[in-house]
């Protein structure tokens, strides 16, 4: 089995601008790869899901857009984020209701996610164990596993460690 892989760490201070850059690279190469169009609506929605590493909600993304000068209909930027779920490149989350860039698209994957609930900032691993343990547990409950999810809440150590400052 092997071992777990972290996609996205909690990240300190760092420059996100290379995060973005890298994203938008690795779902460029992960579309060609899947014989799929990131069109300019799509690509738009995508860098700002990749805005920061806390999760969006579709309605900010909405918003956002409308700043932009963008106005599309809220089914058109709803299907833009369906499409870049279903292709890999966004991760929904959801004890939030919300999503994430996912750091390496061109693998698929059933991660695990870690959330600070004082920073927003979401982790992200994949342990294809913990995905088999789970799997073996529904067979043998007798339940034919579609999906699953994982999302752990906590404080992260940034976090903590200003709360006890
Ligand atoms: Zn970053
Ligand atoms: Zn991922
Ligand atoms: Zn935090």
């Amino acid at each position: 089995m092997p071992p777990p892989r972290v996609i996205a760490p909690f990240h300190g201070e760092h420059n996100h601008r290379k995060c973005l850059d890298q994203a938008m690279q690795r779902a460029e190469a992960a579309c060609l790869q899947q014989g799929v169009r990131l069109t300019e609506l799509r690509r738009q929605v995508l860098s700002l899901v990749w805005e920061n590493h806390s999760p969006t909600r579709a309605y900010d993304i909405l918003a956002r857009l409308k700043e932009k000068g963008r106005r599309p209909a809220p089914p058109t930027a709803y299907r833009a984020l369906e499409f870049l779920r279903s292709a890999g490149l966004v991760h929904r989350i959801e004890s939030l209701n919300a999503y994430v860039g996912c750091a390496d698209p061109m693998v698929g994957h059933s991660s695990q996610f870690f959330i600070c609930d004082r920073c927003d900032a979401v982790a992200e691993v994949h342990d294809t164990g913990v995905t088999e343990h789970l799997t073996r547990n529904a067979e043998r409950l007798g339940l034919h596993t579609a999906r699953h999810t994982v999302e752990i809440h906590g404080i992260c150590t940034r976090c903590y460690h200003n709360d006890q400052t």
